[in-house]
């Protein structure tokens, strides 16, 4: 690689820490958005794009290609999981419902964001029982979230109320960012921030090329409620081609024995098979003509792309595959450990490589390009 290159891939680096870390502080909890999106909506801004937001809140921008070749949307979710206030004691004391995955043992000693409104955020703690008063059977116990209560500071329900908060205020981990090292990054919604970093380095990236297909970037809403916001996206925009980029569970650390083969740092990530199989019974088989248009790419680019096959988690392109008359869909990503907790982890360089792959695949989509099934194996 050139001097000149190496410069070029160091800034891709730097600008996606800058917006991974910039969106990490933002809160959005799932149907509360709206701070995320105008940040991301004023990314897009600064390249030139246009977006509208549809009436779920979705965020999208159309780069508009050459006419004819199968169009694609590019998509990722905006939003995190977290709680909102279902009462609050006369002591002042606040008690949650849970909105989205949220890791139950993860929770007690936790620093909460209540997000009243920007300037007027407050901070909480979920408490953990003092231990001087823990009895040996409740030392290893998992307490339930509807048991757990929030400190905020507050001495009455009537402080609560007088500062904003009330039934139904989102609530979210307290955002953070810590550099582990100078790839690696902790802190909360990782999942999915560092989807919605590489989309909007992708866009920058595409403008500077001429022959590509239409693509439509959707930043979407309420994917860790129930998976429905890109729906309607999908719907109203018709892609041939629905790309969704997420985190792939990484599989290298000791608890994760036998799950798979990701590795943080080695890497984007493909997902071959993906099944909820609890509730939610859907899941993604990827399209074929989109594997080897990926794989071909990763090989061009010699670069490895990684692969993930499990149930147990699911993502938006379950269902926007279904919109119309079918979506050729894929899930696309990058390696991510400790997910749902406060603190996930990811490696810049597996961001960096993922835009690169679906920069790179996106402009390969030519007049050749064939979604029949009938060409694939
Ligand atoms: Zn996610």
């Amino acid at each position: 690689m050139s001097a000149r290159a190496t410069a070029k891939a160091n800034s891709t680096r730097d600008r996606l820490r800058t917006l991974l870390t910039e969106m990490m502080l933002i809160p959005g909890l799932s149907g509360y958005e709206g701070r995320v999106r105008r940040y991301i909506a004023r990314q897009l801004a600064d390249l030139g794009l246009k977006t509208s937001t549809d009436r779920l809140g979705n965020l999208i921008a159309t780069l508009d290609g050459v006419a004819g070749l199968a169009t694609a949307m590019l998509f990722t979710h905006m939003d995190q999981l977290g709680f909102v206030v279902r009462m609050i004691e006369a002591d002042g004391l606040i008690r949650i419902e849970r909105l989205g995955g949220v890791p139950e043992r993860a929770l007690p000693s936790q620093a909460v964001l209540i997000c009243i409104g920007e300037g007027r955020d407050r901070i909480g703690v979920i408490a953990n029982k003092s231990h001087h008063a823990t009895t040996p059977d409740e030392k290893y116990k998992v307490v339930p979230y509807a048991d757990l209560y929030i400190d905020a500071g507050f001495a009455s329900r009537g402080e609560a109320l007088a500062s904003g908060v009330d039934i139904g205020t989102p609530i979210v981990y307290r955002p953070q960012v810590l550099a582990l090292s100078d790839n690696r990054i902790a802190g909360t919604s990782i999942d999915d921030r560092a989807g919605c970093a590489v989309i909007v380095e992708v866009a920058r990236a595409l403008l500077k090329h001429r022959k590509r297909p239409t693509i439509h970037f959707v930043f979407s809403v309420q994917e860790e409620f129930n998976l429905r916001g890109a729906v309607t996206a999908a719907q109203a925009l018709q892609p041939d081609i629905a790309i969704q980029l997420d985190l792939l569970l990484a599989t290298d650390t000791p608890d994760m024995g036998y799950r798979g083969d990701v590795r943080l740092g080695a890497g984007p990530a493909m997902s071959m098979y993906s099944f909820h199989g609890r509730g939610t019974l859907n899941g993604t088989i990827p399209h074929p003509a989109l594997v080897e248009l990926f794989d071909g790419t990763a090989k061009r680019l010699k670069m490895r792309l990684q692969r993930s096959a499990h149930t147990g988690a699911l993502t938006d392109s379950s269902y926007v595959q279904l919109a119309g008359s079918g979506v050729a869909s894929i899930d696309l990503g990058f390696p991510m450990r400790y997910s749902h907790s406060s603190l996930e982890v990811c490696d810049l360089g597996d961001l960096d490589q993922l835009t690169k792959l679906l920069v790179e695949g996106l402009v390969s989509v030519n007049s050749v390009f064939s979604l029949d099934r009938d060409d694939h194996a």
